[in-house]
C-alpha cells in the first residue's frame, strides 16, 4: 500500500451523507488546531491535500481520504471555544453517527498536543474510544516545540495514559519529521490486517 497516493474523495457535513464503508477506515481525531491536517498533509507527503488553517475550528466536515485498500477519515475538530451552541450539535451528530455505523474502523489516531496535559475532550473522546472497543493509538504531536526537561515530563506521563489505556503512544513532529515512519509502518498494519 502507498500511503502518498492518496486522494481526496469526499466531504460531509451532515451524518446522511456519509458514504459506505466498503473499505478499511483510519480515522485521525483531535481538538481543533492540535495540528492533524498538518499530521495528515506529511504522513500523504503532500504540502495541502489537508487544509491546514490558522483559523480553528473550520474543519466542520468529515472529510474521506482513498488510497488504495483503504480510506482515511478526517473527523473535525472538537474543542473549539468560539463555536455556537448550533455547530457544536451538528458536530456531535455528525461525529456520533459516524461512530454509530457499523463501520469498518481498523484504526483511530487519537492526537494529543505533547505540550500540554490531555483537555477535558480529549479525555472524554478517548473513554469514549475505551468503553466502544475502537482500536486506536495516542499521538503526542508537535514534539519539536518542547526542549530536553519538557520532553521527558511529558513523555513520563503520556507514557502512563498509554499504559493505563493499552494503546500505543507515538510521538510525532510534522515540522522535524519525527515518528512519521512509525506511524505510517503502523498504518499499513492495520490497513492489511
Ligand atoms: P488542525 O486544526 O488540527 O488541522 O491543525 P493544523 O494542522 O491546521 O495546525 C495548527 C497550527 O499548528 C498551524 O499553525 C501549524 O503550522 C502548527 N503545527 C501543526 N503541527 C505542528 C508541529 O508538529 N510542530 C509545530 N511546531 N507546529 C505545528
Amino acid at each position: 500500500m502507498k500511503i502518498e497516493s492518496a486522494q481526496f474523495e469526499f466531504a460531509a457535513g451532515i451524518k446522511e451523507q456519509l458514504p459506505k464503508g466498503t473499505l478499511p477506515e483510519i480515522v485521525f481525531s483531535g481538538k481543533s488546531n492540535v495540528g492533524k491536517s498538518s499530521l495528515i498533509n506529511k504522513l500523504l507527503n503532500r504540502k495541502s491535500l489537508a487544509r491546514v488553517s490558522g483559523q480553528p475550528g473550520k474543519t466542520a466536515t468529515i472529510n474521506f481520504y482513498r488510497l488504495d485498500g483503504c480510506r482515511f477519515v478526517d473527523l473535525p475538530g472538537y474543542g473549539y471555544a468560539k463555536v455556537s451552541k448550533e455547530e457544536k450539535l451538528r458536530w456531535a451528530e455528525l461525529v456520533d453517527g459516524y461512530f454509530a455505523e457499523d463501520r469498518p474502523v481498523v484504526l483511530v489516531i487519537q492526537i494529543l498536543d505533547m505540550r500540554h496535559e490531555p483537555t477535558e475532550n480529549d479525555m472524554q473522546m478517548i473513554q469514549f474510544l475505551l468503553h466502544n472497543q475502537f482500536p486506536f493509538l495516542l499521538l503526542a504531536t508537535k514534539s519539536d516545540k518542547l526542549n530536553v526537561s519538557q520532553r521527558r515530563e511529558r513523555q513520563a506521563a503520556l507514557q502512563q495514559l498509554s499504559e493505563q489505556t493499552h494503546a500505543p503512544l507515538h510521538i510525532f513532529s510534522a515540522r522535524s519529521g519525527e515518528g512519521v515512519g512509525n506511524l505510517r509502518s503502523a498504518i499499513k498494519k492495520a490497513c492489511e490486517s
